[in-house]
């Protein structure tokens, strides 16, 4: 089928368009220079950005696929989680398209559609699937048994999102934002022993045993990282000393990417998960990369990672888990749906 995707869950207005698994178009259109004086996503800004984005980056979409919206077999978009605000954008603009056009429309799980954007590079997704999100909201473990119906959360960050953490210490450290750029390219020149910061969530209180799991064993937190990296920076500033900013900033990725790699390994070992794909836009991490891919080797398993383009939050991604619905033979949601900032994985489409 040709489906049609929405998405506008945070600063990114996409429109992607999808035959079955063939990508057509990815159109995006982002507010993030907007927030960048702001140091963060201001949520009024982003959804009224998508409003102004979004026909200009449907007509650019159907261009780019050559194609007309009679064309189209069906709509997909983003109903959660994301901003309540930006959410609505495009959840609106999805209910007017489908209603003026007549085409059934479906609510598709953002978080879901991460992973079901794996088909458009590298086709069909493998049994025993996991994968790792990670984001400037997101840091989770998934384990998809199958991708329409059946996907369970295995771990999730319990305070700040891996992209939050590297943009608050980018922040600390006068980096700029957003910091995962600015704190991936420091950390080049610098010496990632120079200190050792905590792996959150990594002692046996937390994480139990395989027999018997802690509360946490396949958990993230950042934010006691993040805190550390405040007091290192407060006894160098107090010695009268220059902050090492390389030093500082290689340390502090490296006890992000340790921690993540080392419980999604953990993770697909114990829940026999044998291929892996990785998502959001921390995976552009050059350490988080190289890391993972010699774990990930070491353990024997299958390591997928999308290009950067469809890995940032897109419109093809929605698209793309959109076509794979259709393809279940899943009824579509209707126009009754509402947005749902905390919609949880298990809700991949929104019932009618
Ligand atoms: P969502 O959480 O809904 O997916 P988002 O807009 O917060 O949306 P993305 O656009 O996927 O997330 O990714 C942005 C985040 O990725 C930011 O926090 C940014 O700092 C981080 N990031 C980008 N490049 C890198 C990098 N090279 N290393 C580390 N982090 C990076
Ligand atoms: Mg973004
Ligand atoms: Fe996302």
């Amino acid at each position: 089928p040709l489906v049609l995707g929405i998405e506008s869950s945070c600063d990114e207005t996409g429109i992607g368009i999808v035959r079955g698994s063939e990508l057509l178009a990815n159109a995006v259109s982002s507010s993030m220079d907007e927030h960048v004086r702001f140091g963060g996503v201001i949520p009024e800004i982003a959804s009224r950005a998508h409003l102004e984005a979004m026909i200009p980056t449907l007509e650019k979409a159907l261009a780019d696929a050559n194609v007309t919206l009679d064309d189209v077999d069906a709509i997909a978009v983003t109903s959660g989680p994301g901003l309540a605000g930006a959410l609505m954008v495009g959840v609106a603009a999805a209910k007017a398209l489908a209603f003026a056009t007549n085409k059934p429309l479906y609510a598709i799980n953002h978080l879901v559609a991460h992973v079901g954007v794996g088909v458009l590079d590298g086709g069909e997704l493998p049994k025993n699937l996991g994968a790792l999100l990670v984001s400037g909201g997101h840091t989770e473990i998934l384990k998809i048994d199958n991708l329409t119906r059946d996907v369970t959360l295995l771990g999730a960050t319990i305070d700040d999102a891996a992209g939050e953490a590297y943009d608050k210490v980018a922040r600390l450290l006068g980096l700029g934002y957003p910091g995962g750029p600015a704190i991936d390219r420091a950390a080049k020149d610098g010496n990632p022993k120079a200190i050792r910061f905590p792996r959150g969530l990594s002692v046996p209180k937390f994480m139990g045993t395989a027999e018997e799991p802690g509360p946490h064993r396949y958990d993230f937190s950042f934010s006691g990282l993040k805190t550390a990296v405040s007091r290192a920076v407060e006894h160098f500033d107090k010695r009268g000393e220059e902050v090492p900013v390389a030093d500082v900033a290689a340390s502090f990725q490296e006890a992000v990417v340790d921690v993540i790699t080392k419980k999604a390994v953990l993770a697909c070992q114990e829940q026999g998960l044998t291929t892996l794909l990785l998502g959001g836009g921390v995976a552009a991490n050059s350490r988080l990369r190289e890391l993972l891919a010699a774990r990930c080797q070491s353990a024997g398993i299958e390591l997928r990672i999308p290009p950067f383009s469809l890995c940032t939050d897109n419109g093809a991604m929605v698209a793309a888990l959109g076509a794979q619905v259709v393809m279940a033979g899943i009824q579509p949601s209707g126009i009754n749906f509402g947005t749902d900032t905390g919609q949880p994985v298990t809700e991949v489409s929104l019932g009618a």
